[in-house]
């Protein structure tokens, strides 16, 4: 090959065209250095004939610079790829970025530097230094790590570095990990469990691709019976992916992966260090990494020899990537597992409406898992008619929610209240003049944080100081807290049972690993009694002396309307109730609700999940919504409102008239003004039969937009702001 085609990394330039100097080898996926001009670029070698580009006489190419020391992206990894950019309509250099989005990896192998104890004493022993020198042993590890081990400062620890009490020892950053034991320790499943495990056993090693949907209840054990498919990987020497949906998750997954199998998995999310990046992406590129657990990017990885992919809790809407390439990691996993030929497990106790039509449909197969692990009995769900059971004014919790946290505190159970709102209250006003507090960047309120005592944006993440007097009319003392977060809940719970250890959990409490795993050591050992919450508690977790889960405002999710809001409703509910009854004691769920002939909430209270999917199935069939038709969304906009109008409404112009392709708007988006840019919206519904990329790219494509305005195409959106 003395000519090759690149797919450069930099969006806006494209493909170009090389020679390839003498006695240089590349071939299809290499990566490779090319000089631009004065400058030089990254690129990847493309297949050719795959890639269009200008034909450039043989003449005027310029000789690549040289093959960057990584193993060429694979086949199935470059149809990935491709297809991603076709079907989200992204940029194909976008999609690629996203495979080599460890920036040092790139990089030659290098070094670093870690400490460890050399056995000789200080000139001065002080209790805190003998105590560290007792703590360290034989650890060796960054001196920030060194630190946590030996409960002293980093500072302590150089001092002892000055002393030659500790050294410094270079170690390669690449570093293999520690083997997982396919062996190390197997449990004993139920026979359901056994079953489905074999199943997907026989899958793994027949290395072809098949998709399935796990249906199996909260508590039945899904982890325990996806793990014999992953050590059945493992002894075949071939690469896992688990994708899990929160980093707040990760922690009581690494523990159990732990326990069965002897040695953590790789971890791939967006705050890892980037060493760990790096030394994680190399591991992954040459095939050492044999787990790797990750958030959805860790789904455009180069794996080099992928046996399973399993995407844990799949119906999660974090998934979805809302910015940049926006894809959902839950459908191309499964393009990925049909390019490389392997099995992919979609595993849920509330699958996507589109999941289960495509398990029912028998375009995956479905594994159900009916009952709990141990005998361990569901909940029951009881609602609350909060029409009928007023709290008092200005207070969220109903006479039997409060007599059921007064039964578990008094017995020394755990209980575990859900709000998914984070915050002490989402709306501020002053008493005097009515003066609301919105974000300057936003269309949104600025919602209160008592325990930062701060004013944020949800959506631009800006924070104030709550102002001494109202900007508006000047009164002092006068702001007031308009409806329930989490932390107001907290509040009341405090003011009710003041000896209640009470833990409030959402992102803003369990943001890092590290917290996360400190409030589940907490919970585990019962020094929680009250855990106040969102979404971020609905699923993952096993408390066995939790059982009573609350639901503060089972209709808060029905209000925005959008097309999932039932679905969602469903899922949380069901996936919130989940925690309870785990252990040997039975759950109980009260639903506080306006509505408990809605349904939604009807449906739970029955426990009937069937008839829920089936009514939700037909709405979405009559409405032409997936999985019968499809969505899209074009967003355009601008710091400017009048150029993003003058953009919208000038392609509005342009549309498409198709039979199949209904074109809604422009219309200010629900959120008009977001981080300081205007926002017109266009929704389009397609019929099965209709090429909607093909329709959508045909019609931007012909439009020049100027160059402040920006156009955001969201293929299948979850989110309708
Ligand atoms: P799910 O993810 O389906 O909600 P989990 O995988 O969290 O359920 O399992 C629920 C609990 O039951 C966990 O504590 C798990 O360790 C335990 N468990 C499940 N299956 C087994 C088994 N075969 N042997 C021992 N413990 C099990
Ligand atoms: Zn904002």
């Amino acid at each position: 090959m003395n000519r090759v085609r690149l797919l450069v990394l930099n969006a806006a330039l494209g493909s170009l065209d090389y020679s390839v100097p003498e006695g240089m080898r590349v071939e299809p996926g290499s990566v490779v250095v090319a000089p631009l001009g004065p400058r030089t670029v990254t690129g990847i070698v493309w297949d050719h004939g795959r890639l269009p580009g200008d034909e450039v006489d043989a003449s005027k190419l310029r000789p690549l610079r040289e093959v960057v020391a990584v193993p060429p992206l694979a086949a199935p990894l470059r149809r990935l790829i491709e297809w991603s950019a076709d079907y989200y309509c992204a940029r194909l250099a976008s999609v690629a970025r996203m495979v080599l989005s460890s920036g040092g990896a790139l990089g030659g192998p290098t070094t670093m530097t870690e400490y460890r104890l050399t056995g000789g004493t200080p000139e001065r022993m002080t209790p805190q230094r003998a105590a560290a020198i007792e703590a360290l042993g034989d650890e060796q590890g960054t001196l920030r790590e060194l630190s946590e081990i030996a409960g002293v400062s980093t500072g302590v620890l150089r001092g002892l570095v000055n002393q030659g009490v500790i050294e410094p020892v270079s170690v390669s950053i690449d570093r293999p990990y520690p083997q997982a034991n396919a062996d190390h320790h197997q449990p004993a499943l139920s026979p359901d469990q056994l079953s489905v495990a074999g199943t997907l056993v026989n899958a793994v090693e027949a290395r072809k691709f098949e998709p399935f949907l796990l249906d199996g209840v909260t508590g039945s054990g899904k982890t325990e019976t996806y793990f014999e498919p992953v050590a059945a990987a493992i002894r075949m020497g071939r690469q896992v992916l688990v994708l899990l949906p929160e980093i707040a998750l990760t922690e009581n997954f690494l523990t159990r992966f732990e326990d069965r199998f002897g040695a953590a998995p790789v971890q791939w999310h967006s705050s890892l260090k980037s060493k760990e990046r790096r030394r994680a992406w190399r591991a992954i590129a040459d095939g050492s990494a044999q787990v790797i657990v990750g958030a959805r990017s860790a789904l455009f990885l180069p794996y080099a020899n992928l046996g399973l992919i399993v995407v844990d809790e799949a119906h999660e809407i974090s998934f979805k990537q809302d910015d940049g390439v926006r894809y959902n990691a839950r459908d191309v996993s499964v393009m990925r597992a049909r390019f490389e030929g392997i099995p992919v497990v979609l595993a849920s106790a509330t699958p996507a409406l589109e999941s289960l039509h495509m398990a029912n449909s028998g375009t995956y197969t479905k594994l159900e898992l009916p009952s709990r692990f141990g005998g361990a009995q569901l909940p029951a769900i009881k609602l609350v008619d909060l029409t009928v059971e007023k709290p008092a004014a200005g207070r969220w919790l109903s006479a039997p929610l409060i007599e059921g946290l007064e039964a578990r505190l008094e017995a020394g159970e755990q209980s575990l209240l859900f709000l998914n709102r984070r915050g002490y209250a989402p709306l501020t006003l002053c008493r005097n003049c009515g003066h609301r507090f919105q974000c300057p960047n936003c269309s949104a309120w600025l919602v209160e944080h008592r325990l930062s005592s701060r004013l944020a944006c949800h959506h631009c993440g800006l924070e104030t100081k709550p102002p001494e007097t109202c900007p508006e009319c000047g009164e002092g003392d006068c702001l007031v807290a308009c409806g329930p977060g989490v932390e107001r809940i907290a509040d009341e719970i405090a003011e009710l049972f003041p000896e209640a250890r009470i833990a409030v959990a959402t992102s803003d409490t369990l943001g890092s690993p590290e917290r996360a795993a400190e409030f589940i050591a907490q919970a585990e050992a019962r020094a929680i009694d009250v855990i106040v919450g969102t979404q971020l508690v609905t699923k993952g977790f096993h408390f066995p002396e939790l059982t009573l889960v609350g639901v503060i405002d089972a209709d808060l999710g029905l209000e925005g309307g959008d097309l999932r809001a039932a679905e969602r409703t469903y899922q949380q509910v069901a996936q919130v109730a989940g925690r309870a009854g785990r252990g040997a004691k039975p759950g109980e769920v009260l639903l506080q609700t306006r509505h408990p002939d809605a349904p939604v909430i009807a449906a739970l209270a029955n426990g009937d999940r069937d008839a829920f999917y089936a009514a939700e199935t037909e709405a979405r069939r009559d409405a032409g919504a997936p999985p019968f038709g499809r969505w899209a969304a074009i967003i355009i906009s601008s710091e400017e409102e009048r150029e993003a109008r003058a953009a919208a409404v000038r392609l509005g112009d342009t549309r498409p008239h198709l039979d199949d392709l209904y074109i809604l708007g422009p219309a200010p988006a629900p959120l008009a003004l977001l981080r300081n840019r205007y926002r017109y919206r266009f929704l389009i519904n397609a019929r099965r039969s209709a090429n909607l990329q093909e329709a959508l790219r045909g019609w931007i494509e012909q439009q020049d937009f100027p160059p402040g305005v920006r156009v955001g195409i969201d293929i299948d959106p979850y989110s309708f702001v």
